[in-house]
This record gives C-alpha cells, sequence and structure tokens, in this order.
C-alpha cells in the first residue's frame, strides 16, 4: 500500500505530465500553423514575414520557459528531464508513477 505523500507525488506528477503534453500539443500546432502561414502567403497578406518568425520564437521562448516551471519533480523541484514518460526523478529517486 502506498503512504499518503506517494499518492500526493503521483497526483501531482499526473498533473505535471497532463499540463506539459497540453503544452507540446499547443506548442507543436502553433509553430507548424506558423510554418504553413510563412508558405502560404495567399492565405495570410496581412502578416509580414518577419512578424511569423518573431511569433514563432515567441511560442518557443513561452514553451520553453513553461517547461522549466512545470516540468518539475513534484518532491525535490527539480528539471526532470526530457523523458515526459519517466517512472522515478532522477534526482531523488522518488518513483513518479
Ligand atoms: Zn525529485
Amino acid at each position: 500500500m502506498q503512504k499518503n505523500s506517494d499518492k500526493h507525488v503521483a497526483r501531482e506528477f499526473l498533473l505535471r505530465q497532463g499540463r506539459q503534453l497540453l503544452a507540446i500539443a499547443i506548442a507543436v500546432f502553433l509553430v507548424l500553423l506558423m510554418a504553413v502561414l510563412y508558405k502560404r502567403h495567399d492565405l495570410t497578406g496581412t502578416f509580414s514575414d518577419s512578424a511569423l518568425v518573431t511569433a514563432q520564437l515567441v511560442v518557443i521562448t513561452a514553451f520553453i520557459g513553461f517547461t522549466a516551471f512545470n516540468w518539475r519533480c513534484p518532491k525535490c523541484k527539480k528539471y526532470l528531464g526530457p523523458n515526459i514518460s519517466s517512472r522515478v526523478c532522477r534526482h531523488c529517486r522518488t518513483r513518479l508513477r
């Protein structure tokens, strides 16, 4: 049987993982959308190339910032690394799920 703090860590990790997956989906969608808009000027007469490039950089920067804030171990608060489905924290070895 799991201890209460273990359940809390697992629940918090699931929340963070859900937010992270959502952020990845949104960031990929926006970057791809802007890449299409960049190629198809007939769709976007009003946006300049530099505006689209700037918007992509803003999306990527926001995604990196969000990841740095969100993608942390619920227990030791250290960055979890690139593996979205990791089972243990590589810093404190806490079981995440
Ligand atoms: Zn940890």
